[in-house]
């Protein structure tokens, strides 16, 4: 069962998380990554390097970084994780020298995801055009149809709830082998006391960022969901569909979710494989090469 009233206590005010500016003057430490962009979070000392390019990383201090307030923990430990990763490269990579399967076990590590969640109510008060044929002249076809139909405005409203629409923060590096929010029941997840001790892959795109992808998410899914309405009535032709919507009761949360990465390279090429954290799948058909 979904227990969509416990996550969404779970989560923050979107408009008073904007306002707020506590979070201004608060510095957290960060390692960019100067190949890929990746930015990494960690208490840990800046003595390593990216983990999705193994490129060399750079210590910044960060302004403003807003703390993630939630995780999944890990399920699959270390052990497990190797096996996934020798079984994959014994299936599937017979051409690798051992040397590779070497350091792609050795470079696995436990890396944390950052992604936004919203949750929201939405009202689009909609316009559109709606199209009838003129019955007399249906024999005749092609350019002329166009002359034919009476085109009626028309309005409406619709109305829906958004549970966990999710955004990755992850805006530029890496987004095409990293895993999807939907690979994960988020319905686990749980509150986040401390910074975890691994590495974290932090956001590059803010809350207020996040939020405009998400509200183009919205307006597109509304869009066709009213479109669709729309149409379901006798097949109605539909024309200059315009959607205003408001935004009522928008919390958010920032989570943390949970892969085991590893990155090597092979003939001058990087390879990333990539293990959910929490199901040990593997992302794509294995070996992915970064870029
Ligand atoms: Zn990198």
């Amino acid at each position: 069962m979904v227990n969509w009233e416990r996550l969404s206590a779970m989560a923050d005010d979107l408009s008073l998380a904007l306002k707020d500016d506590t979070i201004n003057g608060a510095q957290t430490d960060g390692w960019h990554c100067l190949r890929c962009g990746a930015l990494w979070i960690t208490k840990k000392p800046a003595h390593w390097r990216c983990g999705i390019c193994g490129a060399e990383v750079e210590h910044q201090r960060i302004k403003n970084y807003r703390r993630p307030r939630y995780y999944l923990p890990f399920f699959i430990d270390q052990e497990t994780a190797e096996d996934i990763c020798l079984d994959l490269l014994k299936k599937n990579l017979k051409g690798l020298s051992k040397h590779f399967c070497t350091s792609a076990l050795e470079g696995l590590q436990q890396i944390y995801l950052s992604y936004w969640v919203f949750d929201l109510n939405s009202i689009a008060d909609y316009t559109a055009q709606s199209g009838q044929e003129i019955k007399e002249n249906r024999k005749r076809n092609t350019a002329a149809d166009q002359n034919n139909i009476n085109w009626l405005e028309i309005s409406g409203s619709y109305s829906y709830r958004f549970n966990s629409l999710t955004v990755t923060a992850v805006s530029s590096t890496g987004v095409r082998i990293l895993p999807t929010p939907d690979e994960y029941n988020l319905m686990a997840m749980q509150p986040l006391a401390d910074v975890p001790q691994v590495a974290v892959m932090g956001y590059d795109l803010d809350l207020k960022e996040a939020w405009s992808v998400a509200q183009l998410k919205v307006k597109s899914q509304i869009t066709t969901a009213v479109e669709q309405q729309l149409c379901g009535h006798s097949g109605e032709l539909i024309r200059g569909i315009r959607c205003h919507i408001d935004y009522k009761d928008v919390r958010f949360r920032q989570v943390l979710l949970p892969v085991w990465l590893s990155c090597c390279v092979y003939h001058r090429r990087t390879y990333n494989i990539v293990i959910n954290g929490v199901s040990g799948k593997v992302k794509g058909k294995g070996l992915l090469q970064y870029k």
